[in-house]
């Protein structure tokens, strides 16, 4: 044989090539996959994943920051093949339920905070999110206000991508091709570093906390508070860039959700299960939430489930006082998922890993996550538990920060990339949340590499 054949495709080109003819991708321009074919991902160990040449990347954003215990684990892989041999599918709706979404709502009762006992199942964390919406909308109509609608949100948070999810979200290039629905306003983030650089004099951090705090309230009486349902917002924003609040934030707004009597929902999507060292990020911040989507690490991401963790008070009322709840989902309570779900929660408590979190190797990563400070090109460091950002600067004395065409994040993301190292972009922040499984041997790795690739940045752009 000597012409060249479809067959004399290495498997990496032959599945770009079918990709490129056929998938669609999540936030991707199209155009951009035609130029730069996707890298394959193909199996994964630990905190590795391997691609289709057989290099090895360390993962430093766990998937898309749900794979906390790792890739390969055995209890999970185990879970979900006896549950789909057992029973496969069955639902939720017609007065039936099932061994495994009888023992997670359990489990998660167990483990969230002690006044939410009940969980409603869904598919995703954007699903959790139309819930949300759903049962705030509900529980104000029961108790004879429906005018009570207006959810406030923030500004560049991320809730999710249905139509309802992202209007709730704050991303305006999602809203510019989405649409908001009605009834959802959104009022400042707590972005001090942010608002630091558009300032260009100093700004304190507790003040500016307090400030933005104070513009929930603002909105509400605006509005008027008998048309505000909720408050909601991530106890750290994940996808937004990984911004912690200022320590004034969380307790402030907590007072004026309280004051005005409206609910207070915890998107925990990102920050539960383990992320800030403890369990919840409401326990992190001792918020007492009224609602609280999760998904991701609820089952490390092996199969895909969320849900929405609802407070004894509004239980009470859908109880005591609703009738039916017109909402639900096919895959509500999906015994296989749900039982990847029990094993992860289950392993996670088997090997202590919320405690090892919070006392090693958290610790570890933030202390060697502000050496990389000490690099040129980073204006701050900041980060909770296994969460972290590193914010690109041009001008680290003055925080002046690159114009957006250079693109610096995009650039240092494709850095790493090339160099075995899954850090994520989001504008001009590096962000990571890595698996919680990391240990401290794979931390040095990513510091090592991290600079590496800090320094090869520098360089293009010099
Ligand atoms: C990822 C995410 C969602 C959406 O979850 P999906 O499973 O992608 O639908 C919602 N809220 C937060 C905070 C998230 O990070």
């Amino acid at each position: 044989m000597t012409q060249a054949t479809a067959t004399d495709l290495s498997n990496t080109e032959k599945w770009q090539n079918l990709d490129g003819a056929h998938h669609l991708h999540p936030f991707t321009n199209p155009n951009d996959l035609l130029q730069k074919p996707p890298r394959i991902i193909e199996s994964a160990q630990g905190v590795y994943l391997t691609d289709s040449d057989g290099n090895e990347l360390l993962d430093m954003m766990a998937g898309l920051w749900c794979v906390n215990m790792g890739y390969g684990q055995e209890d999970l892989i185990e879970a979900a093949s006896a549950q789909i041999r057992q029973l496969p599918y069955y639902n939720a709706f017609f007065k039936t339920s099932t061994p495994p979404a009888a023992e997670l709502s359990a489990l998660l009762a167990e483990v969230t905070p002690a006044h939410m006992r009940h969980a409603f199942f869904t598919s995703s964390g954007s699903e959790a999110n139309d819930t949300v919406l759903r049962l705030v909308w509900r529980y104000w109509d029961i108790l004879g206000k429906p005018e009570k609608r207006v959810v406030i949100s923030r500004k560049n948070a991320y809730h999710g991508s249905t139509i309802a999810s992202s209007s709730l979200g704050g991303m305006e290039d999602m809203h510019k091709q989405g649409g908001v629905i009605p009834d959802i306003v959104h009022v400042e983030q707590p972005n001090w570093f942010a608002r630091r650089c558009e300032l260009g004099t100093d700004l304190d951090r507790d003040g500016f906390g307090r400030q933005v705090a104070q513009s929930i309230a603002d909105k509400i009486e605006e509005l008027g508070v008998d048309r505000v349902a909720a408050f909601i917002a991530e106890p750290i924003q994940g996808a937004g860039g990984v911004i912690v609040p200022p320590d004034s934030y969380w307790p402030e707004v907590k007072k004026i959700c309280e004051h005005y009597g409206i609910l207070l929902v915890a998107d925990e999507v990102i920050c539960g299960f383990g992320r800030t060292g403890e369990w919840f990020g409401t326990d992190y911040y001792a918020l007492k939430p009224d609602l609280m989507p999760i998904a991701k690490g609820l089952s490390s991401g092996y199969l895909p489930i969320g849900g929405v963790m609802v407070a004894d008070k509004i239980m009470d009322v859908l109880i005591n006082q609703g009738g039916e709840f017109n909402h639900g989902y096919t895959y509500s309570g999906h015994p296989v998922c749900a039982a990847v779900a029990i094993a992860n929660i289950r392993l996670m408590q088997r090997e202590n890993i919320v405690q090892t979190v919070r006392e090693s190797t958290a610790p570890y990563l933030q202390k060697r996550l502000r050496e990389l400070g000490e690099h040129p090109l980073v204006g701050e460091v900041r980060g909770v538990g296994m969460l972290g950002a590193l914010e690109l600067v041009r001008n680290k004395e003055n925080f002046i920060k690159f114009d957006k065409d250079i693109g610096v994040g995009a650039i240092c993301r494709d850095y790493c990339f090339a160099n075995n190292l899954v850090m994520r972009a989001v504008g001009d922040s590096m962000i990571i949340s890595p698996p919680l499984i990391l240990q401290h041997g794979d931390i040095d790795v990513f510091i090592e590499r991290a600079w590496q690739c800090l320094d090869l940045t520098q360089k293009a752009i010099a």
